[in-house]
């Protein structure tokens, strides 16, 4: 398994994209708007869609992926999220109004998008490939995911601050190559990364001190404005892990 990252910025500007993970060429972890840079073919070839939450960093380019491929494909891309991200969607983008409905386009009974509903600790099998939802704590329902191959595994945090079932989830994963999570402010903003309900480095370390695994950490969602920051600060609070910062076109082998 590879997962390419599409994005992983906390904002826009510049060569910033939001949250996107291509894993091989046909699923994506989260749709923020590191995915239009892909191709058109390889717009094309992405099945399922797998969304930590609601917020609009990480849904920014679903609607227009379907709208741009849909017609190309010849079965809907499958849109795996929690009940209340689902319901979130049709109420405020695909209602007509934001956006048409892609579950009744071009007709309800061969539309180009369907959902499907994923709850905590639910696994999903896509060829040999899976992917296991697990526990965040932000501020709108959330996921976290963990992908994995008979042989090796990561664990994408999504959005959320600390969260003591996320790491009792984390220990409990044999063959946890990689962590990506968030740290989506610097330490000076902690109120607001509280009331955001976002890791700071502090809490970052704080949280890192429950994690029994080896992984390589890989810090994501961080603010384009202060990257600097955040990455001189992860590197002094992260105890006895070296965090690295992850990058657009990183390329993760599993
Ligand atoms: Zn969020
Ligand atoms: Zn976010």
């Amino acid at each position: 398994m590879k997962v390419r990252v599409l994005g992983c910025s906390g904002g826009i500007g510049a060569r910033a994209r939001t949250t996107s993970f291509l894993v091989d060429h046909d699923i994506l972890l989260d749709s923020g708007t590191g995915v239009e840079d892909l191709s058109v073919e390889e717009l094309a070839a992405i099945d399922h869609v797998f969304l930590t939450h609601s917020h609009l960093d990480h849904v920014a380019a679903l609607p227009l992926l379907v709208d741009s491929v849909g017609g190309l494909r010849a079965r809907p891309i499958v849109v795996h999220a929690l009940p209340e991200t689902i319901a979130a969607l049709k109420a405020h983008i695909f209602n007509w109004v934001i956006w048409p409905d892609f579950t009744e386009i071009p007709h309800y009974d061969r539309p180009w998008m369907v959902f499907e509903p994923l709850s905590i600790g639910s696994i999903v099998e896509l060829g040999g490939r899976w992917v296991r939802s697990l526990a965040a704590s932000h501020t709108v329902p959330a996921l976290a995911f963990h992908a994995y191959t008979e042989q090796a595994g990561l664990v994408f945090s999504g959005d959320t601050g600390p969260n003591d079932d996320f790491w009792r989830q984390v220990n409990g994963v044999p063959n946890l190559k990689y962590l990506i999570i968030e740290t989506a402010f610097a330490n000076r903003d902690q109120d607001l990364a509280m009331t955001a309900k976002h890791l700071f480095p502090i809490q970052l370390g704080q949280e890192l001190a429950k994690l029994q695994r080896d992984p390589e950490i890989l810090i994501t969602h961080l603010k384009p404005s202060d990257r600097e920051t955040i990455a001189r600060e992860v590197g002094a609070w992260a105890g006895r892990f070296t965090p690295k910062m992850l990058e657009r076109g990183d390329v993760l082998e599993l």
